[in-house]
Order: C-alpha cells, then structure tokens, then sequence
C-alpha cells in the first residue's frame, strides 16, 4: 500500500520557470529516494508535500488526508528536514528540542522531557545535549534535524539533500540513522548524491527538469544494466570522436587519467574492459531523456 500519492502535481513560479511538470508518484513503505540534479524540482515538490508551498494543480494524499485541504492533518503526520533549519548558535541542543517539541504541542513537562532524552539517545547526541549548537559539526546538525522531524511519531519523513557537505564519516553515520529509522518510518530522501540512493533506498524515482523520468525499484534498474556497460581510459582530446561512435554515459578521472563509460549489449571490442553496472549508470542514462526532450516552456 502506498503512504503517500502524488498525482499530475505541477508548479509554474512567478518568473516563470516550471519546476514541477506533471508529476505523478507512489511512494510505498520504507526507504524511497529522489534523485535528480540541482535545479530539477525536488526542494518545491518537498516543500509542497511538507505543506509550506502550493503547487498550480494535481493533488497529494498523505495516509489517506488530502495534503492540500487538511493541512494540520497532514503536518501531524509529517516530519520535514528542510535543506537548512535556523536554530541559535547559543542554543544547546536539549533547548531546541524542548522547543520544537512545546511547538508540537507536548504541553506536559515531564514527559516532554523524557521525549527529548529519548529523542537525543537515538540521534546519538545524549554526550552533546548539553554543548551549544554554534559547536556542531554538519553531521551533529544534521542528527537533530532528524530528532525534531521524529516528534510525534509522523508516518513520514522527508529529508531534503540531507548529505551535502557532510565528511564521509558523517555520512556514514547519517545513513545508518536514517536506515534505523526508514524500517519503522516511511523515509523521502531528495538528494543529487547517487551514492545515497544506491546504500539506502530500495525504491527511487529520478527526476529531471520537473518531471519524472524514472521511478521502480532500484536493484532492478540496475539488473536492467547488466552487462552493458564498458569502460576505457582515452586521451581527453578524443572525447568527441568516441561521443560519436559510442553511448557514452559518463567521463571520470582516475589516477590523472580520463575514462569513459559506455552502455551498449554487444562487446564493443578493441581494449573497452566490462565493469558492472551501478546506479549512478542508471541515472545518467535517464537523465538524458529530459536532455533529448527537453521540457516544453
Ligand atoms: P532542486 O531542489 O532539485 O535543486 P528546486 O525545487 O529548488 O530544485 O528548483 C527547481 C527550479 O525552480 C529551479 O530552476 C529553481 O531555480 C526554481 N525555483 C525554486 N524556487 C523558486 C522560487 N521561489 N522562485 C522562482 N524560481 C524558483
């Protein structure tokens, strides 16, 4: 059963840029990401769902409440990870949390408190409740912002490009939190980082210019890949004759050297070297359909 159901959702801004384009999405339980470049929509369509902006048409159901019309319903069911949240640097961390949560309504002392306790084991910041929030790292950040999204129990979260300017080692950190989380929670990530879908989300839509291009489980994209994809290190001067012969999904550097990556089923031969499959293959082959059909206006 999906929790939540966008349909035909689109958005125009005032200067006229379209960032949502008619998007349709089922999201089931779990761990679902929202891949898609900078630019491509997924900050507006998860401040719409969060409530904090309208789109031009189409609907979204939330559990059953229709996001659009029971917006206090909805925000009862819902924690919102913004791309930034505000917070005092003078601030500790127990003092935001205790606010956030006599915003949400928790009234009584005492358990408010034992929610904040709570709340701050299982983001692993018990250690820091006390130092002040000017003195947290973007990973410490970015573990608060989740224990607040998690008061009251919503069925779902949203995090918005929740890994950007994170260490590694946050990172890592980060994903097992939110892993921890998404086996109870539904959990909408957005993020442009692939890496972050391929470890955490068996379900993913990618999104481009407003509209979706993809969406299915994310094992089986891959699995649709297999074998298709070659890899060669080349002179970086003939890039463009390579372009012309070869599907080419993407250039990297590696040891100073270029390499292009290939899709094609037939071998193609000469010193080309097969190399699995990954997710970020599967985004760059769907990011060309909004590149060769670019959206209208
Ligand atoms: P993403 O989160 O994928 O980076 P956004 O949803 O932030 O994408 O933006 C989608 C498009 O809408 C971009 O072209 C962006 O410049 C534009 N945009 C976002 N917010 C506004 C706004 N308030 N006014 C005008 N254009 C906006």
């Amino acid at each position: 059963m999906s929790i939540l159901k966008i349909q035909n959702l689109s958005k125009t801004y005032s200067n006229g840029v379209k960032a949502l384009n008619d998007v349709s999405l089922e999201i089931p339980k779990g761990l679902f990401g929202l891949l898609g470049p900078n630019g491509a929509g997924k900050s507006t369509l998860m401040r719409t769902i969060a409530t904090l902006q309208e789109a031009d048409s189409g609907s979204i159901e939330l559990n059953g409440l229709d996001v659009i019309n029971d917006k206090m319903g909805v925000k009862r069911n819902l924690g919102y990870l913004p791309q930034e949240f505000g917070f005092h640097p003078k601030e500790t961390a127990f003092s935001f949390l205790n606010h956030f949560c006599m915003l949400k309504g928790i009234t009584d002392k005492s358990s408010r408190q034992e929610l904040v306790e709570s709340l701050l084991q299982r983001v692993n910041l018990w250690d820091a409740r006390k130092q002040r929030l000017g003195t947290f790292s973007g990973g410490m950040k970015q573990r608060l912002g989740i224990a607040q999204a998690l008061i009251g129990n919503p069925g779902l979260i949203i995090v918005d490009e929740p890994t950007a300017g994170l260490d590694p080692e946050e990172r890592v950190r980060f994903h097992n939190l939110l892993s921890e989380i998404g086996e109870n929670v539904v959990v909408l990530l957005s993020t442009h980082i692939v890496d972050d879908v391929s470890d955490l989300c068996p379900q993913m839509a990618i999104i481009n210019k407003g509209e979706i291009v993809f969406t299915g489980n994310t094992g089986e994209a891959i699995d649709v890949m297999k074998a298709q994809i070659w890899e060669k290190p080349i002179e970086k001067t003939s890039l463009d004759e390579y372009r012309s012969r070869y599907h080419i999904l993407s250039t990297r550097l590696f040891a100073g050297r270029h390499y292009i990556r290939i899709f094609q089923a037939e071998s193609p031969g000469g010193d080309f070297i097969p190399v699995d499959a990954k997710l970020e293959d599967v985004y760059f082959k769907h990011l060309e359909r909004g590149i060769n059909n670019p959206v209208a206006g």
